[in-house]
């Protein structure tokens, strides 16, 4: 993958980090959430690659966005139930121990973005998964490539409170940047449409040293509103397109039937 020449960048922006929403999996028509997306992000020299985790009934962490997984629900089935169905492009379904161990693989460019899907507070259920999450980071030594983001409050509370000096985004667009801060929690990661709804909370996270993020950005007027706000991370389904727009936003608008 060729680089941007350095001298083509356009000076009036930020370096704003391009992370790949479930993987670099759309212009390759590629399962997302597969560890070949994960792969292609890598390739891509993507910032930071973002997937899913899930807990099944019998505590293995897997990989897989929807509640369900070929029609069974991922929280109530055990593992072997659910091994059996492959993705569409042959891959066994992805552990959190696979995930990872592949991208921390000759790769030092692009971190891993994992997205803890709560299996709900009941009998504590997602605070036991997001300490099982952080202990297996540990285990694989991967605790410097990951950062950790859910909608889930009280996950993010407590891996803020495990790794203190990991990122940690909450999703849920309900919280101030300043509540968020004073709770340790280091990173404000909210949909678009919540930050063009409370502009204020951009500076307010600024002002408290949180981190930005925003999700999911896949048109240009919306990727050039938050390039020119700096924000330190924009999650796209589409970072080849996000990567052009950083680097060539003066041909962009002229040479976009490229893309
Ligand atoms: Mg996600």
């Amino acid at each position: 993958m060729t680089d941007w020449p350095v001298s083509q960048k356009n000076s009036e922006y930020c370096k704003v980090k391009i992370i790949a929403h479930r993987g670099a999996w759309k212009s390759g028509g590629l399962p997302q959430n597969s560890i070949e997306s994960l792969l292609q992000a890598i390739k891509l020299h993507a910032d930071g690659s973002e997937f899913d985790v899930r807990i099944t009934a019998d505590d293995s962490l897997v990989i897989n966005h929807d509640r369900e997984y070929n029609g069974f629900v991922i929280e109530k089935t055990p593992f072997s139930e659910l091994v059996k169905f492959r993705l569409s492009n042959g891959e066994k379904l992805p552990t959190l121990r696979e995930y990872i161990t592949a991208g921390i693989k000759n790769n030092n460019h692009t971190k891993l973005i994992c997205e803890l899907k709560s299996p709900g507070s009941e009998n504590g259920r997602n605070i036991y998964m997001a300490e099982k999450c952080v202990q297996l980071a540990t285990e694989l030594n991967a605790k410097g490539y990951i950062s950790w983001i859910s909608f889930d409050y009280e996950i993010v509370k407590r891996i803020s409170e495990l790794e203190s000096d990991a990122e940690v985004f909450y999703l849920n667009g309900d919280i101030s940047p300043a509540e968020l801060k004073s709770s340790g929690i280091n990173g404000v990661g909210y949909n678009y449409k919540v930050f063009l709804k409370k502009p204020e909370w951009i500076e307010e996270a600024r002002k408290y040293g949180v981190l930005l993020n925003v999700w999911t950005v896949n048109y240009e007027e919306e990727m050039e509103f938050f390039i020119k706000k700096c924000f330190d991370y924009i999650t796209t389904d589409e970072p080849e397109k996000l990567k052009y727009k950083i680097h060539y936003k003066n041909t962009l608008n002229t040479r976009k039937n490229d893309y």
